[in-house]
């Protein structure tokens, strides 16, 4: 049982209001075709959108099975749209370049069903509606009816208990409108549907109640729901005492189970859009696929509502945004190559009696050469900054550049474990755990530039304490999710936890002894008193004679201390102290965030830290002999007649080296 209690819907715009919805109380059977008529602009969709739960009512409830939505999350909400409801459109909103069948199994993948049962399942639901025939088809190879069946079939697939469908019929001529009717009418045998039509010949052929609405206001309904039906469900006494509750946990003891997609099923969808895509990050791409295909399903499944589109997207944009990279690489070549390789080579040309290598990593990286393709970022960035109407259209854009920033942890700071100087950057704990470079990729490194976009952040993260959002270059802030918590890894990567306990629990590990879980906890204000040391790359190196050489740990950490003793005629080292002057938490119910990682700083610090390093002398040196490397001398290009072993170029780079500006490196 679904019931509207004097449901009020405004729409503000500008200093209008309008009043779409006025009070409207209806209750609707588990079984029943319902269609809505009035006039265009009377409130017909808003009534829909709101039963459908793509809308929020402005005032009054919607009580599903007993329980006021008051109190559904975000998380019921999703799980109402997603099992109990199916929608019909005018528009059909097909995805065009999917079969019939990937259409209708679409509707399906984030039920997490298994890839062969969602095949059946919309294969079935196409057969139900007439058109087990035409499941390989594009959708544009059909008829606007068997558009229509075919949205049909994917509302049904799901089995839910509710179709909502919006004029399904007004792109149709009145003889599709038929077969149209007849498989809905034959669906409302098991189901509750509500039709919102503009044909009342239709609505009285086919519905078994006819409700219609003027102005916002219900005006006559042809079998309103008797007290008695309401009683004897037990409907009225069950919303009562869930709204007296006021607790969100009644509400989710209904919810059904969460929407889902397998990795498999997202990263195959994946493949299938996104097959071009640099080596490096494909992983990243699958990641951000899922986004995309997200808001694909979003689409289909719930036009009338672009306010929540548009907010999805930008959330979903700003967690998996649109990447330019430096080179890409087609990556449907490689997967090619790939498959070919056992079969290629023959066995001519082979000694007998002998077993051959198959070169296929080889094979594979050739490949991937050659697809290599370069990008002019120079000039998109320069578009992107002098494009005016583009501004208006892209939320924020990020600049990245090819460099970690080099963290420390203050040493004086009373929640330094170790009371030691010591780098905090993700290469500490890289070498522990191997794969940390990838993982880098998933939102595991722990400082990560926020987007340029203010707004953009207040409305996904919330500042918790005494917290404000960083203005300055230095001044960063801690992200932490919506349990206020930081995982371990990366608590170990911020010098939050000392090293060695890690390093402890690895060879507890080792030794087969249990691993000790232990507690770790801050106060706000403790985490907003952190501070950090950056320290440019660039002064990882000194001159040296001509060239320049790498600094010792212990260098390194001398100067961070500020006990390092600088030679006569060096240069000091930069060093930036950065603050942390805010703790930010994810919002309730936003649905993807845009900071990866656990420190957020400005793209200022950022622009900073290029400035300062072009200012470094080494890096002055390197732009004024471009062709050779200022380490080791050594040209750039190598020249086809010089021999270079790695010993030579070890010991160029580890001692004194000759002039750069000789016109030929003495080796
Ligand atoms: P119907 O479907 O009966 O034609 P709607 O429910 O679409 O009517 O619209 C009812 C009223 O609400 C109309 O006056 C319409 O202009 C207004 N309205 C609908 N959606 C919005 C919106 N997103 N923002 C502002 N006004 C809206
Ligand atoms: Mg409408």
């Amino acid at each position: 049982m679904l019931s509207l209690r004097n449901v009020k819907k405004d729409y503000v715009t500008g200093d209008t209001v309008v009043n779409a919805l006025k009070g409207v109380s209806l209750d609707f059977r588990d079984n029943e075709f319902v269609s809505i008529l009035g006039p265009s602009g009377c409130g017909k969709t808003t009534l829909l959108n709101i039963v459908g739960g793509l809308d929020r009512y402005t005032d009054g409830d919607l009580i599903i099975n007993g329980v006021s939505t008051k109190l559904y999350s975000d998380g019921d909400w999703d799980a109402y749209r997603n099992h109990t409801i199916g929608f019909v459109f005018q528009t059909y909103n097909l995805i065009m370049h999917q079969t019939v069948l990937a259409n209708v199994e679409l509707a399906l993948t984030l039920s997490g069903v298994s890839p062969k049962e969602r095949k059946e399942r919309a294969a079935a639901a196409l057969e139900r509606v007439g058109l087990g025939d035409q499941i390989n088809k594009m959708p544009n190879q059909l008829s606007g009816g068997q558009m229509q069946r075919v949205a049909i079939a994917r509302a049904i697939v799901n089995d839910p208990d509710i179709i909502l469908a919006d004029e399904p019929t007004g792109a149709l001529d009145t003889q599709t409108s038929v077969q149209v009717m007849d498989i809905l009418k034959e669906i409302s045998k098991d189901k509750l549907i509500i039709m919102v039509t503009h044909n009342p010949e239709l609505a009285e052929q086919y519905s078994t109640r006819i409700v219609r609405l003027s102005d916002g206001e219900l005006i006559s309904d042809t079998m309103p729901v008797t007290a008695g039906e309401l009683e004897s469900k037990g409907c009225i006494e069950q919303a009562v005492e869930a709204e007296k509750e006021e607790k969100p946990h009644k509400s989710r003891k209904n919810a059904k189970k969460k929407p889902s997609m397998s990795l498999f099923t997202a990263l195959s969808l994946s493949l299938k859009n996104l097959l071009t895509k640099k080596a490096r990050t494909v992983l990243v791409s699958f990641a951000g696929s899922i986004g995309i295909i997200g808001i694909a399903l979003i689409l289909s499944l719930s036009d009338g509502f672009q306010m929540y589109i548009n907010k999805v997207q930008e959330d979903t944009l700003s967690g998996y945004p649109l990447t330019i990279e430096a080179e890409t690489v087609d990556m449907s070549a490689m997967v090619s190559a790939m498959m070919g390789i056992t079969s290629d080579d023959k066995n001519e040309n082979k000694d007998p009696n002998t077993v051959y290598a198959n070169n296929m990593m080889s094979k594979m990286l050739t490949s991937m050469m050659q697809q290599q393709v370069e990008n002019n970022l120079k000039d998109f960035k320069k578009t992107l900054i002098e494009n005016e109407d583009l501004k208006e259209k892209i939320t924020a854009i990020k600049y990245t550049y090819d460099f970690t920033p080099q963290i420390y942890f203050d040493k004086d700071h009373p929640l330094n474990a170790t009371k030691k100087c010591y780098q905090v950057s993700p290469s500490m704990v890289g070498e522990m755990v191997s794969m940390s470079s990838s993982m880098s990729n998933f939102g595991f490194a722990p400082w990560t530039e926020m987007l340029d976009n203010r707004e953009l952040l207040e409305s996904q993260y919330d500042l918790i304490g005494n917290s404000k959002w960083p203005e300055s270059y230095n001044e960063v802030v801690i992200v932490v999710d919506k349990n206020e918590e930081i995982n371990d890894y990366i608590l170990y990567s911020l010098g939050l936890i000392n090293p060695e306990e890690m390093y402890e629990m690895m060879q507890n590990l080792m030794a087969g002894k249990p691993i000790v879980e232990k507690e770790h906890k801050y106060t706000y204000d403790e985490i907003l008193d952190i501070s950090y040391k950056l320290m440019l790359q660039a002064d990882y190196y000194k001159m040296s004679g001509n060239g320049y050489i790498p600094r010792t740990d212990d260098e390194i950490l001398q100067i961070i201390d500020g006990t390092y003793t600088y030679a006569p005629g060096e240069e000091m080292a930069t060093v930036i102290d950065i603050d942390v002057v805010g703790i930010i938490k994810p919002k309730e119910g936003v649905s993807a965030t845009s900071v990866a990682g656990t420190v957020g700083y400005l793209s200022s610090l950022t622009e900073r830290i290029i400035d300062l390093t072009n200012e470094k002398p080494i890096v002055t040196r390197q732009f004024n002999v471009p062709d050779r490397d200022v380490f080791s001398g050594l040209p750039f290009e190598a020249d086809a007649n010089a021999q270079y072993t790695l010993s030579m170029v070890d010991k160029y780079f580890m001692s004194a080296l000759p002039d750069v500006t000789d016109t030929q490196a003495s080796l």
